[in-house]
């Protein structure tokens, strides 16, 4: 008689347990098939990438230790970093205990909210700092925003109007996965790091080693990359990807020395924020020359007396075309280097 209380408090407990989970779930959490492909890069190092079910926009990866697993960026809205928690599920059920964001972005850190406070966020103070401050309301988190009510609508209308079936269908998905992200959106709740770093610190799990670097000011004043020393593999977030980072919050003529500095770390592959896991070194070099034309082009029509949105039409970068698809400089690079010209930028 004494073991049936004990046996219904636990049952009690699990429920609690379970409505807590629950409760957490993000809106916008829907979708078909599977959110991501998990790319195995190295043995428990793996690159997340979207498949389009489901809006997550940037990469993020994850390292499975012998007790943990450690997740590099979170998506760009709490019900993507959630859908991302429940597929590692499939391939692990060790916790996740820590999070690093390697940089303060909408599309890598807006996942941070659905993380138990236990559990590590590191980014850099300067990461803290802007998540801590109004970045929702920067030009490049308002713009993503505010275009969304108008691509819902448009989705909309090419739905009544598509006869297709198979491309009405299309549609249909991707009308779904924007009123999720915006759903998502609305619930937002800004979180940052709850531990800081400047230059470098160091996550030992068994024979692991996780280094946390700042290389230097380029895509932000606070980009991070994570390097496996051992595994020979750095996930560099936008301060390297497969194409062209955003220049908004950058500093290109500070970025080709930071990039430097991240050659002379001993690696063989890199986890990009942006595209697909790759091996070509080379690739650092092309962005490299593509940011010293980019930031002597785009000085060189300031100082003709362009402004900034003439200069995004003008510049032309199109010498870099056979390393970047597309080499334009849209309105809100032009507008960061003018001003970093004119020494107003934040
Ligand atoms: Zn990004």
């Amino acid at each position: 008689m004494m073991k049936r209380p004990v046996v219904l408090g636990v049952i009690a407990a699990m429920f609690a347990v379970a409505i807590a989970a629950q409760s957490r779930q993000p809106a916008g959490t829907s979708h078909n098939g599977k959110a991501f492909r998990f790319n195995k890069v190295k043995e428990g190092v793996y690159h997340a990438v979207g498949t389009g079910s489901l809006a997550v926009v940037g990469n993020s990866s994850f390292i499975v230790n012998d007790n943990d697993v450690i997740v590099v960026d979170d998506h760009v809205s709490p019900a993507a970093a959630w859908v991302l928690l429940e597929e590692i599920k499939e391939v692990t059920n060790k916790p996740v205990t820590t999070v690093i964001n390697t940089h303060f972005h909408f599309d890598h850190a807006h996942g941070n909210q659905i993380f138990e406070p236990n559990v590590q966020i590191i980014g850099h103070e300067f990461t803290r700092r802007m998540l801590l401050s109004n970045s929702t309301s920067m030009p490049l988190y308002q713009n993503y925003l505010t275009g969304m009510p108008g691509q819902i609508d448009s989705l909309r209308q090419r739905i009544a109007s598509e006869a297709d079936p198979a491309a009405k269908a299309k549609l249909q998905t991707q009308l779904q996965v924007t009123e999720n992200n915006y759903a998502s959106q609305k619930e937002l709740k800004l979180t940052p790091p709850n531990v800081t770093l400047t230059t470098q610190m160091s996550l030992y799990r068994g024979n692991r080693e996780i280094q946390i670097r700042y290389l230097g000011r380029g895509h932000t004043a606070g980009d991070v990359v994570v390097y496996l020393p051992n595994e020979k593999v750095v996930m560099t977030g936008d301060f390297l990807t497969s194409g062209l980072s955003n220049l908004s919050d950058s500093y290109p003529d500070e970025w080709v020395a930071s990039l430097d500095a991240l050659k002379k770390l001993d690696f063989d592959t890199v986890m990009p924020g942006h595209g697909e896991a790759f091996t070509d070194k080379a690739k650092i070099d092309y962005y490299q020359a593509y940011l010293r034309d980019v930031w002597s082009e785009v000085g060189r029509l300031k100082k003709q007396g362009v402004s900034s949105e003439e200069a995004a039409k003008r510049a032309d970068l199109s010498k870099h075309k056979d390393h970047f698809p597309n080499t334009a400089v849209p309105p809100i690079g032009t507008a960061r280097i003018y001003a970093l010209l004119d020494g107003t930028a934040k």
